[in-house]
C-alpha cells in the first residue's frame, strides 16, 4: 500500500477499511469469494499496460507473443477444466459474455426463454431494464410453489412461443438445474440452448453439479464467484459457433483485452484443477447444507425446503421481517448478506421478503460444519430479536473471524 499512498492517501485509506471490513466480517453473499494471493497478485502486474486486441497469433498490435502465452495458457486450462470445444476468456464480465451469446446469434426483436427475475434468474436473462429485455422479447419461466423450477410449465410455453434461444442458470436457485431436460425441450423446438453457469462454475468444475457442457450450445460464466477467480467473465460454446462468438466479443462488443485479467484467470483456473480445489468445492457444498439445516432446525424457512449446491433462500415472512430490515440487522452485527426476492414475492424488489447467503467465502476462510450451524445460530437470533442479541451477536462474529484471518500480512 506504500506505493498508493505516496500518490493517494485517500485510495489508500479506503483500501484499507475494505481490506478490514472483509477480515471481520463473515462474508455470505452467495456470489462472493475471497480469492488467493496468487489470483490477486496476478492482476496488479505490468500486463495491465499491454492493447491486444484480437486474439493469440492473431493480433491488432504488435509486441503481443509474451500475452498470447498468457491467453493460450487460459483457453488451454479452461477446457480441461470444462470439457468444451471451444473458449473465449476476453468477456470483462458475466453480463457482457451473455450479452456476446445474444449479439452473435440473435437478432433484434428475437424471442428467448429466461428464468424469471424474481424466481431466481439474472437481470441480463431478460429483465426490461437490461439490454436483453429492451432488444429482445424474453419470455419467462420459473418456479412452482415448492421452489422448485416448474419443468412441465416451462416446456408447455417453449412449444407455446417457440423462442429461438432457451437461456438457462440463475443468481439465487438453490437447486440442481436438469440441463438435459432442458436442452431436450430446446431441440424439441427448435432453439439455441444457452446455459448461463455464472453461479454454479465452481461445482460444474469439481463435479458438484452436472455439467451443462455436453448438452449446451453456449455456456457462460463469471471467473469470480465460486471458480474463486479475477472478476471477470467466459464463453463457451460448440466448435460451429467459435468464430460467431470471437466475433461477438471482439470486435462486436469489446475493445481491448484485460491481458491482467486474464493473466488471471489462467492462475484461476491452474488453481481449480488441483485436487484442492475439488476439496474446497465439496466443503462448500457440506457447509451450504450444514448452514441449512442449521437455520431449519432455529425455525427460519427455506424457500425450496433446502440447498442442493452453494445457497440457499430464506423466506422471512414467518418471522415477521423484510428482506431489507433483515441485511440492514445482520450487517450491523458483521454478517454481509443480500436481500432477495423470494418467488411470488408480496414485496417490492427494493424491500423483498427472503436474504440470500452462500457459503463460498466462508468456506475459503477454513470454516466447516461446526461454524456454519453456529452462524445459522447468531442469525436466527438477530433475526428474531436484534436488539436484545446485538452485543452478543457481534462478539461471537469477532471471534469467529478471529479463528479464520485472512490477507494477514
Ligand atoms: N449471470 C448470473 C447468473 C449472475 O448471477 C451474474 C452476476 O451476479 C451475472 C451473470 C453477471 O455477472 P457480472 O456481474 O460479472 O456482469
Amino acid at each position: 500500500f506504500s506505493e498508493i499512498r505516496k500518490i493517494d492517501g485517500a485510495v489508500a485509506d479506503a483500501i484499507v477499511a475494505e481490506l478490514e471490513r472483509q477480515q471481520h466480517n463473515i462474508e455470505l453473499i452467495a456470489s462472493e469469494n475471497i480469492v488467493s494471493k496468487a489470483v490477486m497478485y496476478t492482476m496488479g502486474t505490468p500486463l495491465t499496460n499491454k492493447y491486444a486486441e484480437g486474439y493469440p497469433a492473431k493480433r491488432y498490435y504488435g509486441g503481443c507473443e509474451k500475452v498470447d502465452i498468457v491467453e493460450n495458457l487460459a483457453k488451454e486450462r479452461a477446457k480441461e477444466l470444462f470439457g468444451c470445444d471451444h473458449v473465449n476468456v476476453q468477456p470483462h464480465s458475466g453480463s457482457q459474455a451473455n450479452q456476446a451469446v445474444y449479439f452473435a446469434m440473435l437478432e433484434p426483436g428475437d424471442t428467448v426463454m429466461g428464468m424469471n427475475l424474481d424466481h431466481g434468474g439474472h437481470l441480463t436473462h431478460g429483465s426490461p431494464v437490461n439490454m436483453s429485455g429492451k432488444y429482445f422479447h424474453f419470455v419467462p419461466y420459473g418456479v412452482n410453489h415448492e421452489g422448485y423450477i416448474d419443468y412441465e410449465a416451462f416446456r408447455k410455453t417453449a412449444l407455446e412461443v417457440k423462442p429461438k434461444m432457451i437461456v438457462a442458470g440463475a443468481s439465487a436457485y438453490a437447486r440442481t438445474i436438469d440441463f438435459k431436460y432442458m436442452s431436450d425441450v430446446a431441440k424439441e423446438v427448435g432453439a439455441y440452448f444457452m446455459v448461463d453457469i455464472a453461479h454454479i462454475a465452481g461445482l460444474v468444475a469439481a463435479g458438484y453439479h452436472p455439467s451443462p457442457v455436453p448438452y449446451a450450445d453456449f455456456v457462460t460464466t463469471t471467473t469470480h464467484k465460486t471458480l474463486r477467480g479475477p472478476r471477470g467473465g467466459m464463453i463457451m460454446c460448440k466448435a460451429e459457433y467459435a468464430q460467431k462468438i470471437d466475433k461477438a466479443i471482439f470486435p462486436g462488443i469489446q475493445g481491448g483485452p484485460l491481458m491482467h485479467i486474464i493473466a488471471s484467470k489462467a492462475v484461476c483456473f491452474q488453481e481449480a484443477l488441483q485436487p484442492a480445489y475439488k476439496e474446497y468445492i465439496g466443503q462448500v457444498v457440506k457447509n451450504a447444507k450444514a448452514m441449512a439445516a442449521a437455520l431449519q432446525k432455529h425455525g427460519v424457512d427455506l424457500v425450496s425446503g433446502g440447498t442442493d449446491n452453494h445457497l440457499m433462500l430464506l423466506d422471512l415472512r414467518s418471522l415477521n421481517i423484510t428482506g431489507k430490515d433483515a441485511e440492514k440487522v445482520l450487517d450491523a452485527v458483521a454478517i454481509t448478506v443480500n436481500k432477495n426476492t423470494i418467488p411470488d414475492d408480496p414485496q417490492s424488489p427494493f424491500v423483498t421478503s427472503g436474504i440470500r447467503v452462500g457459503t463460498p467465502a466462508v468456506t475459503s476462510r477454513g470454516m466447516k460444519e461446526a461454524e456454519m450451524e453456529e452462524i445459522a445460530e447468531i442469525i436466527a437470533m438477530v433475526l428474531k430479536d436484534y436488539e436484545g442479541t446485538k452485543e452478543e451477536a457481534a462478539k461471537r462474529v469477532r471471534a469467529l473471524t478471529d479463528r479464520f484471518p485472512i490477507y494477514e500480512d
